[in-house]
């Protein structure tokens, strides 16, 4: 096989995973199906971070076709599971409120099983976000979104009003928060992948920079007590 790029949903850390850390096989059957004849993949990766070692596991379901005698399987999967973790949502830092996390992991486990749900939590989520960390209380998220406008890194701003812009999920964020509305998969994967930036933009970058700051204050005090001991 060749090798691919890959994150881990443990640990978070890029990884080359090849056949070292990659094993896949697959379970042909039709017993008289509906669908004909049907070929199940499980694809497992192991995470070479030595502080690691998660394993990753997903099923693929294929219709199988036979060529020359030969079957393999044909077209793109027409089910897909992903058993382990249950769910994409990235692992984020306890320093964000528990809140927001919880709606972000709900997002992602529920995603393909009901995106309209998952994007009616992200949309709870994106609030949550502008309220905690801007302090912007609105009635309504597209007033929250045009509060923060001036608060934040314009790039990051103009993402957030691009999704907003987006089909059903744009035109009902001018209207009730926990309005169900539909969606696709993809339109609710848009809006977790916009919360990650924001968690990451916003939260990371914040505590980053607090760590940072604290560390240079700490070894510039440490310097002026050395001068005023050596002084004396
Ligand atoms: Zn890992």
């Amino acid at each position: 096989m060749t090798q691919f790029n890959w994150i881990c949903p443990y640990c978070n850390q890029h990884a080359t995973i090849t056949h070292e850390n990659f094993s896949s096989d697959y379970h042909s059957f039709e017993k008289g199906n509906k669908d004909k004849a049907l070929r199940l993949i499980t694809n497992v990766i192991v995470c070479p971070n030595g502080a690691c070692k998660e394993y990753s596991i997903d099923a693929y379901l294929f219709k199988e076709i036979s060529i020359a005698g030969r079957s393999q399987k044909h077209g793109s999967p027409l089910l897909t599971w992903r058993l382990k973790p249950n769910s994409s949502a990235k692992p984020f830092p306890d320093y964000i409120p528990n809140v927001i996390i919880s709606d972000y992991n709900e997002a992602c486990l529920i995603r393909d099983l009901s995106p309209k749900a998952s994007a009616t939590l992200s949309r709870r989520c994106l609030q949550g976000i502008i309220r905690d960390y801007f302090g912007v209380v609105e009635k309504r998220l597209i007033d929250e979104i045009n509060g923060i406008k001036d608060k934040m890194d314009p790039l990051t701003w103009e993402a957030i009003d691009a999704v907003r812009k987006i089909g059903n999920i744009g035109a009902h964020m001018e209207k009730d928060i926990d309005l169900i509305i539909d969606v696709e998969p993809e339109e609710a994967q848009l809006l977790i992948g916009l919360i990650e930036i924001l968690l990451k933009d916003l939260y990371i970058t914040r505590h980053e920079r607090q760590k940072h700051l604290e560390s240079i204050i700490g070894v510039a005090t440490q310097k002026i007590e050395e001068k005023s001991n050596g002084s004396k």
